[in-house]
């Protein structure tokens, strides 16, 4: 037998290699940005075309290359980072593999330009496919350019893989807010299409966060700081009554590089136990300095993941430290005990600004009238107090009935009232009227009414949202909205990146009846609203909608008013848990049945099931 077992040619080992280390053009950003930060540079300009896609440009004034290294630099295992495997556990540089330049090489078109200081002249190197096709000297200022374009070229697959370009350059912003976050001392500037998307000064931590992410984010911030003899502990945590839906603003660094660890991440959110709403998540900004020798960085090509010798502790240290910062400005209580929880300021409460107590003075009063009149006063404001603090938002469910006109919410009023008449004259105790309602609500979650064949049991959050999202997805495609003018608008912050988003779906939002009467680089300012969303929820149903814009993986049937009209369902519809009153329960219900689709929720949940007295019969024999 012949002999059939062949080395592959270097070309495609290389691209097979690549597969791991380029996944997207992210990742060429990532390993361009780390390089130039490893050769010392102190201002790094990032251009960007269509996503990566057909430019990703890294401009560095760092140490530059020889005319040699510049070479050698796109040999596999090349590189100037270590020379035995013992330094692989003192790392204080990005890259040690010399995977990347390889990599990416084989993959692409790219263009080097670099110089070195006491240099006269540069190095310009041109590689297509791991192919060298030229090499020539070069004016160009100290530093290095790496141009890397039509990126997947010779893999089609991997081209056609792409996502669109939304989503792909969402990835390389991530990537730049993870490196530049690290690097607050180093100048950062990005365009996308000739458009600055960034310029980051050279500047402290708190300023770096501020400048990616918004003036707004100043106020929000609170220090962390510890030093123990294993881990140094520095950066901030962003304020309970300001976490998000998203989970976007969540950075660990340990020695200068960005890591995900969920189990470092649980000690924060143990941390912050209590204090946050439900659905949100703390946002933190941590740089962690721990001997490099407790830790082993080589477990993943992409280096996001690292592991430590000893996660107990850090965990312990991490949670404790964030806990006292909480607690040191007056963000946590300190004393948990005798703590009356009725008397805390809720989250929603807090950025409402204090109001000038008034005093109201009833001139109409005497003392020496009636003494019942002044019980009377008193109990009726208790009232109006206490429905004010239940939250429902009852006039989100009238929503179904706005394209019908007011009319019919005149018969359903009607109706109503018949009812209550005719019970009112049959019978005389409460009991009968109880008997007269034909729904009925179930562990505040199903709404049970009975029909003809038997029973209709409706899950009330799943209907509601299938009522809203016809109803926005209805208004968005006619193109009319009804919106309800507000007397104080309201002002939003974000950052940048969520003005993007908002942005793009904002013609979309303002058939639906939001007024944008401003928007800049971070703030919204909106002036009127959609009847069927009160103006307090405005902020939560815009993060939703940001959130999940941002989740959303587009393909050929992405459509925005859906997803809008979806987003919008979700964070308005009525939710398991919440009481509603009996003609809350049949307007539901009405409005469920006269929907297009009533049979499945947006989101393809079943809303509701019926159960005929055949089949209860079938029970009981
Ligand atoms: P690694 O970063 O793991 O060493 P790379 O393939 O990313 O591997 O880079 C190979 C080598 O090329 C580096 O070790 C470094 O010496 C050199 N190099 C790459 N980019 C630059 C740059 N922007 N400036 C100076 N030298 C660079
Ligand atoms: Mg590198």
């Amino acid at each position: 037998m012949a002999d059939i077992i062949q080395l592959l040619p270097d070309h495609v080992a290389n691209q097979i290699a690549a597969g791991e280390v380029v996944q997207r053009p992210a990742s060429v950003v990532k390993e361009l940005l780390e390089n130039a930060i490893d050769a010392q540079a102190t201002s790094i300009k990032l251009l960007i075309k269509e996503a990566g896609k057909t430019l990703v440009q890294v401009i560095d004034n760092g140490s530059g290359m020889s005319a040699t290294d510049a070479r050698l630099s796109f040999e596999r295992h090349a590189t100037s980072k270590i020379r035995s495997a013992d330094d692989l556990f003192q790392l204080h540089t990005k890259g040690f593999r010399g995977e990347a330049l390889a990599s990416i090489a084989a993959i692409a078109h790219v263009e080097l330009k670099t110089k070195q200081e006491d240099d006269e002249v540069g190095t310009n190197l041109i590689i297509e496919g791991s192919e060298i096709v030229s090499q020539e000297i070069v004016v160009t200022p100290k530093g290095t350019s790496i141009a890397v374009k039509n990126l997947f070229f010779n893999i089609p697959a991997r081209r056609n893989f792409l996502k669109s370009n939304q989503v792909e350059l969402r990835h390389i912003i991530d990537e730049f807010h993870r490196v530049t976050l690290a690097h607050p001392g180093i100048q950062f500037m990005m365009y996308h299409n000739g458009n600055e998307l960034f310029n980051l000064p050279e500047s402290n931590y708190r300023q770096r966060i501020v400048n990616i992410f918004g003036n707004k984010t100043n106020e929000k911030l609170v220090p962390v700081n510890e030093d123990t003899e294993v881990l140094k502990i520095s950066g901030f945590v962003g304020k309970p009554e300001y976490a998000k839906k998203t989970r976007g603003e969540q950075f660990f660094f340990v020695n200068d590089r960005f890591i995900k660890n969920a189990y470092l991440n649980h000690a924060i959110n143990s941390a912050f136990d209590g204090l946050l709403k439900d659905g949100t998540h703390a946002s933190y900004f941590l740089n962690l300095t721990v001997d490099p020798q407790t830790i082993d960085i080589n477990i993943h090509p992409t280096k996001t993941e690292i592991k430590f010798d000893d996660e107990h502790t850090l965990y312990a240290i991490l949670r404790a430290s964030v806990k006292h910062s909480l607690g040191q400005f007056n963000i946590a209580p300190v004393l948990d005990f005798d703590r009356d929880a009725q008397l805390d300021t809720p989250y929603n409460y807090k950025d409402k600004g204090v109001s000038t107590p008034q005093i109201e003075v009833d001139r109409d009063f005497n003392p020496f009238q009636e003494q019942n009149n002044f019980k009377e006063q008193r109990s009726s404001k208790q009232t109006t107090a206490f429905k004010k603090q239940t939250p429902s938002s009852w006039d989100s469910l009238y929503v179904g009935l706005e394209s019908k006109g007011t009319q019919s919410q005149q018969e359903f009023m009607s109706v109503q009232f018949e009812t209550e008449e005719k019970t009112a004259s049959i019978f005389n105790d409460d009991k009968a009227v109880e008997n007269s309602k034909s729904t009925y609500q179930l562990h505040n979650k199903y709404i049970v009414s009975t029909i003809k064949s038997g029973m209709l049991v409706l899950d009330q959050h799943r209907s509601h949202q299938r009522v809203l999202y016809e109803d926005f997805l209805q208004h968005i495609t006619v193109k009319e909205s009804v919106s309800q003018q507000l007397l104080f608008p309201i002002e939003l912050h974000f950052s940048t990146q969520e003005i993007d988003i908002i942005n793009q779906v904002k013609e979309d939002l303002e058939h639906t009846g939001f007024v944008f009467s401003n928007v800049t680089k971070e703030r919204v300012e909106i002036s009127g609203v959609p009847v069927s969303v009160p103006a307090s929820e405005v902020s939560v149903v815009l993060e939703q909608l940001i959130s999940d814009i941002e989740n959303e993986v587009p393909d050929s049937h992405f459509s925005s008013a859906d997803l809008l009209a979806k987003s919008m369902a979700k964070s308005l519809a009525v939710k398991t848990g919440q009481t509603l009153t009996v003609p809350e329960q049949e307007h539901l219900v009405n409005s469920l049945f006269g929907c297009k689709e009533p049979n499945m929720s947006p989101f393809n949940k079943t809303t509701f099931i019926t159960l005929s007295v055949d089949e209860l019969d079938k029970k009981f024999v």
